[in-house]
């Protein structure tokens, strides 16, 4: 059972990438961890086996994760994840808002099964676990919530009409529910990276990953702790006067 002096940290797609990093992040600061991930059906071993060396690298810190497998596009999933955490824990500190997945194509050729995959998983995803897990912050009167956005959805990128609009769509949907939220003592920002290394640009030859490092004034693509650093930032006291904002972490690609 969690120790109830622990903050409780939610991380969506906490599993890999840059939502590992996050737990990791977290794993040091007396926190205990509840993140999700999604391992459909039979044939999610491998999401599976993500979601436990997550939760074993946290324990490795001395931290303490539970993963749990759980669709951030569906209301009713979410909802009861959710509330598995506050019939534990009682309270919900901080929820990241990470899970995020890509189908590329061109805007003529995109399917709709494509743009809406993407959409409901990274726009409808956050709108709905920020939907609910604000009802326990707002009657705690504190709580600190953290979008995952992209370099794209502030400077469009050809090829992914879908999943711009779904970044584009996540600095907006911040900066309203930040407006909604502040006066019970809610900060909500954005975090915007840019070209992180992590499964979703692994299958990156190496010449356009040669590409687009060039572009990058820090020349070098960001690692996932570039990004976890600043979200554990953004949940600590010290950026208690900061809400409605969209932080760039991205070596200076777009400024
Ligand atoms: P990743 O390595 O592909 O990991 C994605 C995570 O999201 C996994 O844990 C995955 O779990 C989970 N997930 C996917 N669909 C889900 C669903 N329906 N419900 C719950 N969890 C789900 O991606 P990443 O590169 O770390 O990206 C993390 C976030 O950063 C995303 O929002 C992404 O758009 C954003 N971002 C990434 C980059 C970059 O360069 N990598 C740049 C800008 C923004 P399963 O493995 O179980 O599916």
């Amino acid at each position: 059972m969690p120790d109830q002096n622990k903050r409780i940290v939610v991380v969506t797609g906490g599993s890999r990438g840059i939502g590992r990093a996050i737990c990791l992040a977290f794993a040091e600061q007396g926190t205990h961890i509840y993140f999700n991930y999604f391992a459909p059906g039979d044939f999610a071993a491998a999401e599976i086996a993500a979601a436990a060396e997550t939760e074993k690298l946290v324990a490795g810190l001395g931290g303490l994760a539970t993963g749990l497998s759980v669709n951030v596009a569906l209301e009713k999933d979410v909802t009861s994840f959710f509330k598995t955490i506050v019939s534990e824990a009682k309270r919900i500190d901080v929820l990241v808002n990470n899970a995020g997945i890509t189908r590329d194509g061109l805007l003529v050729r995109m399917k709709e099964k494509d743009w809406d995959a993407v959409l409901d998983i990274n726009l409808k995803g956050a709108f709905i676990c920020m939907k609910v897990a604000a009802k326990t912050m707002m009657k705690q009167r504190s709580g600190c919530i953290i979008n995952i956005a992209s370099v794209v959805g502030a400077a469009g990128n050809p090829g992914q009409a879908n999943y711009v609009a779904s970044k584009a769509g996540i600095i907006g949907l911040t900066k309203a529910v930040a407006q909604e939220l502040a006066s019970r003592g809610i900060t909500v920002n954005a975090v915007a990276p840019g070209f992180i290394e992590t499964d979703m640009t692994a299958a990156l030859s190496d010449k356009a990953r040669e590409a687009m490092t060039s572009q990058i004034p820090l020349r070098r693509a960001g690692k996932p702790e570039d990004v976890a650093d600043v979200i554990a930032f953004l949940a600590s006291e010290k950026a208690r006067y900061i809400t409605g904002q969209t932080i760039h972490v991205n070596g200076g690609m777009y400024m």
